[in-house]
């Protein structure tokens, strides 16, 4: 249940206005948000983004309003979490006024939640979002009649570029001085004949807490869930007033007299809004007959059943072909710059009089390692997520979602798991997060259980490494072989993904899966600039910013153990050594085992690990150039099985530190933390146990 965040007092003590952001999903309503704000609440071309409520102040003409950037709803009678969340803010969250943001280009269709939430309040601005799409497809909105129609003004705006928000804050201050009566829809004569005895009986005891005639909708309608809400938040059992009481028991003796109860008068109360809306458009919207070519053009290429896949694949590889290609340069010259760096820190703590131990410590500890990831994780990731969100901007992502669907159905998961799969290209720990948009706990715990099966960042490095010196090579077409080979892996991610999921959903998270809509949004121009800026400064600051946390304090524990000798063999050494007989069951040795358990906190470090103690060296080794590293890792006994095992045990094992905290916290429960850590780990060992014994028999 979503709890109301209390909005703060100013600073005369007065609280300010507080204004709720609402309408259906992928309007624009966090886009006007942030314009407001100045915030970055995530926006995306896709429905069901927002998950909480979001605050956030914003200033006009010296006065200070608190916007709260309400989740996406397509009605107020609440099917998902969502939509619960939606309505409880604008039904008991005491918002002062709403803005109710629609998409100009499918205005019908968004009128019917507008004129829910008109019959709470009054106190509402309609902003017609997406003004320029809309002009571009011919479609003109009469703003001025609108406005007549809902009794509430209307402002077009185009939310991206600024435009129009000035004058919806000049609408919101006005309305904010205007009465809080809310613009009742006209229902069928029956319901308005039943409405007639109950309001009045409702009115009498609501004291102005709720609107009457909407709370006699609901109770008509038999909102069950809304009617104890709305219990809790009066404080008293309404129902069970005995003048209420025999008001509602007329209404629907009523009712049922004209044949309308049950579902029957559930749709006929929600004909009532359609039929408003239908109306009101008629008058105030004029669009061509034959709109959106281009998109189902699109469509046929993107969701089309021979095309989409291959499609999907070969886009994947060009994204990882651009990440890789354009990462070699800016790694290398990072690298050089930090890494050269690390002279003049010693000479400086040596002029300080530092002990050796203790530059080792910083130096070649903390410090080297902090730099190796930063070198080798920043320039992908900078192109990564760019890339990403420009594909997300476009409105391409749903349509992944929507391709995958019935392998989604087939393995009993939701189909937005594929959403959170993409978040978890990025990070592990923003896609298990990012599960909360999935509505069933049950399918929600698969999302969360089968995401590490997507290799994160962290990860890519290590499989792109390994990819190239072992099956691809660096020269001519190598690159983008070793793209597809890449894109091969995470395919077999997905499979397992699929695997995983329809297994747990036969045994342990046993169910079907739950019907759910999901909204292919019409394609957008993506804002490149923008996107580039903030998928910069949100996502990639945001994952180097974690790997660096937890960097630095690994870097310590294995300088320590690299460093610290018993019986004249290093901690590392001595702990790889134990491990080897088990780990070469698997395919792997014992030093490389030792990498992924140190690697823990972060997996980009994993490789850079076992160098450390195939080399002897004491240091971190630049993984430098290709050949280099595959000389190492041949003089250690390497072959291309051991290479396809660490690959293997790379796309299958534990999460990370911060991905298996955050499971905990999305699930609050040990039980399901332990199974995210073994579920992927059991599938590593299985899969390595048999490339290995396959494998050996081509050796
Ligand atoms: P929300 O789900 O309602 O919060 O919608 P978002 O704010 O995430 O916006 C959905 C998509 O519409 C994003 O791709 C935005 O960039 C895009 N968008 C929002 N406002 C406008 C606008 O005024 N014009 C255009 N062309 N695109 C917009």
């Amino acid at each position: 249940m979503t709890e109301f965040s209390i909005p703060p007092l100013s600073a005369n003590g007065r609280q300010e206005p507080v204004i709720a952001l609402a309408g259906n999903p992928n309007v624009g309503k966090s886009t006007v948000f942030n314009a407001l704000t100045g915030l970055h609440q995530h926006t995306g071309n896709w429905a069901g983004k927002t998950v909480s409520n979001a605050a956030g102040q914003c200033t006009y003409r010296g006065r200070r309003y608190t916007l709260t950037d309400i989740p996406g709803a397509y009605s107020l009678d609440a099917q998902s979490d969502d939509e619960r969340a939606a309505r409880d803010f604008l039904c008991f969250g005491g918002p002062d006024a709403a803005v109710i943001v629609c998409d100009a280009s499918v205005l019908e269709r968004n009128l019917t939640l507008a004129l829910q939430i008109l019959e709470l309040t009054g106190r509402a601005v309609l902003c017609v979002n997406l003004m320029d799409e809309a002009e571009k497809k011919g479609i003109r909105v009469d703003l001025e009649a609108l406005s007549r129609e809902l009794g509430v003004p209307a402002v077009g705006a185009s939310a991206r570029s600024g435009k129009g928000l000035d004058s919806l804050m000049a609408e919101v201050e006005k309305v904010l001085e205007a009465p809080a009566a809310p613009h009742p829809v006209r229902m069928l004569p029956a319901v308005e004949e039943a409405l007639s005895g109950l309001v009045p009986a409702l009115e009498g005891r609501l004291s102005g807490k709720l609107p009457a005639r909407w709370l006699a909708l609901r109770i008509l309608a038999e909102e069950t869930e809304l009617l104890e809400r709305a219990k809790a938040f009066l404080g008293f059992p309404l129902l069970e007033d005995p003048a209420v009481s025999r008001a509602v028991w007329k209404a629907r003796h009523y009712l049922e007299e004209q044949g309308l109860f049950g579902r029957k008068l559930r749709d006929a109360l929600k004909a009532g809004y359609v039929l408003r809306a239908e109306e009101i458009c008629w008058k105030a919207v004029k669009a061509p007959p034959a709109p959106m070519e281009r998109d189902r053009r699109l469509d046929r290429i993107f969701t089309g059943k021979r095309t989409a896949g291959p499609v999907m694949l070969l886009l994947l590889a060009a994204v990882f072909w651009i990440t890789m290609a354009g990462a070699n340069l800016p790694s290398r010259m990072l690298s050089e710059l930090l890494l050269g760096l690390e002279e003049p820190m010693r000479a400086g703590l040596s002029a300080l009089g530092a002990p050796g131990w203790l530059t080792g410590l910083a130096v070649d500890g903390m410090y080297h390692i902090l730099a190796w990831v930063v070198s080798v994780m920043l320039p992908p990731m900078a192109i990564f997520f760019p890339l990403f969100t420009l594909l997300e901007d476009f409105g391409y992502l749903p349509r992944v979602a929507f391709n995958l669907d019935r392998w989604f159905q087939k393995a009993r998961a939701c189909g937005r798991q594929c959403l959170t799969m993409m978040m978890g290209f990025g990070c592990n720990a923003v896609g298990v997060s990012g599960a909360r948009i999935i509505d069933s706990p049950r399918e929600r715990l698969l999302a969360v259980l089968t995401n590490v099966f997507v290799p994160c960042n962290g990860r890519f490095p290590t499989l792109l490494v390994l990819i190239t010196i072992f099956f691809a090579g660096s020269g001519g077409w190598g690159s983008a072989l070793a793209a597809l080979m890449l894109a091969g892996v995470v395919l077999l991610g997905v499979l397992l993904t699929f695997g995983v999921s329809r297994l747990l959903s036969a045994t342990i998270l046993k169910g079907v899966p739950s019907a759910f809509t999901l909204e292919l949004p019409p394609y957008r121009r993506p804002q490149v600039g923008k996107v580039i800026v903030r998928s910069l400064l949100d996502r990639t600051l945001f994952v180097l910013g974690r790997a660096a946390a937890v960097a630095a304090p690994a870097g310590l524990v294995i300088w320590g153990m690299a460093n610290i000798t018993v019986g004249g063999e290093s901690l590392l050494a001595a702990c790889a050594g134990f491990l080897d007989p088990f780990a070469r069951v698997f395919g792997l040795d014992g030093v490389l085992l030792m990498a992924f358990i140190l690697g823990f906190p972060a997996n980009e470090i994993v490789l850079p690990i076992a160098l450390m103690a195939y080399t002897s060296s004491g240091v971190l080794t630049d993984i430098g150039g290709a050949a280099q590293l595959g000389a190492v890792l041949a003089a250690n006994g390497w072959t291309w099985v051991t290479a396809l095992c660490a690959i293997l045990f790379s796309l299958c094992h534990w999460p990370c530190s911060t991905t298996l905290l955050t499971v905990y916290k999305e699930t609050k429960s040990l039980k399901w933390t332990a199974l995210a850590f073994l579920i992927p780990t059991c599938t590593g060992f299985a899969l390595c146990f048999a490339a290995a014994q396959i494998g050996g028999l081509f050796l």
